[in-house]
């Protein structure tokens, strides 16, 4: 772990290390000034020393000579009373501590004592052997004594001589006084230093302490403000108090420009917030705002005994405002009905009621009363009866109805995600219940679902298990009844549900997606299947294979390359493809479609409009999007007998295809006498039970193989 070392420590060690460094100068001050004192000392020792010895000198030798020469006449007359009172009266002298006269080989004759006690006795101590042997004036020191001894001459000859010892120590005590003044000036000098020094550290002590505090007041508490309020900010805290400063130092410009930032971060929050949680189109909660006030509410309510519901009203059908009108006109559709939705809350829906815009054209309401069922059927009434108020778009008519399904808490579940889930399901339910009505939630709805969730986990391997087929529906020429194709349809046998519809197991391929899957496989295997038609047939004209491909397949984007690799890998001339597209599919993005589709054409496949005259289209989409053939829906052609409207219809259709050089096919031909009237108003091709059912692949070889593929029936 890194050890974090903040300013004031920093400031704290910079200061702390002057100081030290400071008075470790001092330190070395003080004992270089002890020093000095020392060496002061022990020079002036030195020199009155040297003049204290240089005076003792100068006497000695003066009192020794004298001496000397006064003694040269009683010793050569060897008078002992003289030589005793010269020497009595030598050694009376103050600082003289011996006199020694001796003879020529060093025998003491006189020590200046009345009784001699050394009288005749040879000198031996160490300084004696210069003194007998000294020619001259010979002084000799030891550390108190000096030693001064002279030969005593007659004429040349040497008689003897003296020795005087002056006491080096006399005027040494007025030398001790002075040494012991000077010291004490000395050491009084030292100490005012020392007091100097400790004054001087104590001052910068001080100064360190005050430029600390100073630090610290003026930069690193602001800057440790500073950093609190960042930290705070970072967590998300924007109320937080800033730092407030009138300084006019860099410092202060930092303050300031932190404060302007902090409030310039805590706008930004506030406004990504604000988008976060409003629609953008409508300024209505989102889905995030209403599932955070949602589950805020259910927390509240838990427990509470209080009941809520949820209203999910979603426009039926919206998507072709867009494909026929334009987005913009889509948004604009989009906002009345928004406003629409917020009108009739506020005004049935209780004070506690919220509308969210959860994406699309899917709306939640959320209404809480004290008989919540009763309130959420009332504003569901209302608001499927004024969203089919007819909407009025760039000065056009647009109805547009709306489906609502309706969950309660605590009934129908009590978490917010089950409650979302179950508002789809039952809104889903009023859409299936044929549109523009509301539907509450029901535990049968849910097994619903959970059944189709089922069916679509179950039609995701069944191509791969084999549980998927394709069957041959005949489809024939009405002028010569003669056999020309025939439609693949598409066929599951669940391996435990037994056979499934494709009205059924389509719907959920679509909406799963997983016919994008599917498709390419049942296009792959007609080809293949096509191709060998062919073979069984021999002469003749080709067969044609006509497959389904959904609206999803269209979209998708390369319908157009895997039908031409699908042609290739079976070898299947491009003529003898039908593709079967629902009208729906066509018109809804009628520009991506003829582009689509005239590649499609140019690959040498024919295009079919299939279930034809139940879309919204007019006859009149025909002329712009460029397709080969329609399919008329079977459900014209089951009533062409009874209907004269259907029969109206069917023929208006056929004569505008005719005009158009399009072919027409009529589906469901279930009676000779609706094969008779198609017949007779110039249908090109027909298919239907009457005519055939679809057949497995062999039972189609064997119709193919047939010589005679003329309408069985007749
Ligand atoms: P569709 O394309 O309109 O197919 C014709 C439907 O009418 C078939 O139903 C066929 O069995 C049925 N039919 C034929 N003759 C008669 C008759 O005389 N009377 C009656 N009442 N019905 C007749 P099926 O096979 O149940 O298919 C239903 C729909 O499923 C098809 O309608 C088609 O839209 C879709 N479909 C089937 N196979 C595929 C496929 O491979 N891909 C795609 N995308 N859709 C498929
Ligand atoms: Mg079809
Ligand atoms: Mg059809």
């Amino acid at each position: 772990m890194k050890v974090r070392i903040g300013l004031q420590a920093q400031f704290f060690a910079m200061v702390g290390f002057a100081i030290l460094a400071a008075s470790a100068l001092m330190v070395l001050f003080w004992m270089r000034q002890q020093e000095v004192q020392r060496t002061v000392e022990s020079m002036s020792r030195q020199a009155t020393d040297q003049v204290l010895d240089a005076n003792l000198r100068r006497r000695a030798d003066g009192t020794t000579g004298q001496l000397a020469k006064a003694l040269a006449n009683p010793l050569y007359y060897f008078d002992l009373d003289a030589v005793g009172d010269l020497a009595k009266s030598a050694l009376r002298q103050p600082g003289v501590r011996y006199v020694l006269v001796f003879d020529a080989d060093g025998n003491v004759l006189h020590d200046g004592t009345p009784d001699i006690p050394t009288y005749g006795r040879r000198m031996d101590d160490p300084l004696a052997f210069e003194a007998i042997e000294a020619r001259d004036l010979h002084a000799q020191l030891t550390p108190d004594t000096l030693d001064v001894s002279a030969p005593v001459m007659v004429g040349d000859s040497r008689l003897g001589g003296v020795r005087v010892g002056f006491d080096r120590m006399e005027g040494r005590e007025f030398q001790q006084g002075a040494m012991t003044a000077l010291r004490q000036q000395i050491r009084d000098l030292g100490s005012r230093q020392l007091l100097a020094i400790l004054l001087l550290s104590a001052a910068l002590l001080t100064l360190g302490g005050v430029v600390l505090a100073i630090i610290q007041r003026t930069m690193v508490r602001p800057i440790s403000e500073l950093a609190d309020s960042a930290r705070a900010i970072e967590a998300g805290q924007f109320e937080t108090e800033l730092p407030v400063t009138r300084r006019r130092d860099e410092l202060g410009d930092l303050v300031r420009a932190f404060g302007r930032m902090s409030q310039s971060v805590a706008r930004h929050d506030r406004e990504i917030r604000r988008m976060a949680y409003t629609d953008a189109l409508t300024g209505l909660a989102n889905r995030l705002a209403f599932r955070e006030m949602l589950d805020a509410r259910l927390m509240q309510l838990n427990g509470a005994g209080r009941q809520l519901a949820l209203l999910f009203a979603d426009a039926d059908d919206f998507k072709r405002i867009n494909d026929t009108l334009g987005h913009d006109a889509g948004d604009e559709v989009l906002l009345q009905f928004a406003h629409r939705i917020s009108d009739a809350v506020s005004r049935i829906g209780g004070p506690e009621a919220r509308v969210a815009r959860f994406g699309g054209d899917e709306f939640v309401i959320l209404v809480e009363d004290e008989d919540v069922r009763a309130a959420a059927t009332r504003l569901a009434e209302r608001l499927v009866a004024i969203l089919a108020e007819p909407l009025v778009v760039q000065g056009r008519q647009v109805f547009l109805s709306t489906s609502i399904g309706v969950t309660l808490f605590p009934d129908d579940a009590d978490g917010a995600t089950s409650l979302l889930k179950n508002g789809d399901i039952a809104m889903y339910q009023a859409k299936v219940a044929g549109k523009s009505c509301y539907r509450f939630y029901s535990r049968a709805m849910n097994e619903a679902v959970e059944r189709r969730v089922h069916l679509e986990n179950e039609l995701r391997g069944a191509w791969d298990r084999g549980e998927l087929r394709v069957v041959y529906q005949p489809v024939y020429r009405l002028a010569d009844q003669r056999l020309v194709g025939a439609e693949a349809l598409l066929r599951w046998r669940h391996h435990e549900q037994g056979v499934i519809a494709p009205a059924v197991f389509i719907d959920v391929a679509e909406q799963s997606g997983l016919i994008e899957t599917i498709g390419p496989q049942v296009m792959r295997a007609a080809c293949g299947d096509a191709r060998r038609w062919e073979a069984a047939r021999g002469e003749g004209e080709p067969l044609f294979v006509s497959v389904n491909v959904s609206p999803r397949q269209l979209r998708s984007g390369d319908l157009a390359r895997m039908v031409e690799a699908s042609l290739r890998d079976a070898g299947l001339a491009p003529e003898q493809l039908h593709i079967e597209l629902t009208e729906t599919a066509v018109i809804s993005d009628e520009a991506h479609a003829s582009q689509l589709l005239t590649r499609l054409r140019a690959l040498g496949v024919k295009v079919w409009l299939d279930d034809f005259g139940t879309g919204f289209s007019g006859l009149s989409h025909l002329r712009r999007v460029p397709v080969d053939g329609v399919k008329i829906d079977r459900s014209f052609v089951a009533d062409v007998l009874r209907d004269p409207d259907d029969l109206a219809l069917t023929t208006a259709i056929i004569a505008m295809a005719h005009s158009l050089g399009i072919t027409v096919v009529a589906e469901g031909v279930e009676k000779e006498g609706q094969y008779a009237l198609l017949r007779e108003r110039r249908c090109d091709l027909a298919q239907g039970y009457w005519l055939g059912h679809p057949l497995e692949m062999d039972e189609f070889m064997t119709l193919v193989a047939d010589a005679s593929t003329a309408v069985a029936a007749l």
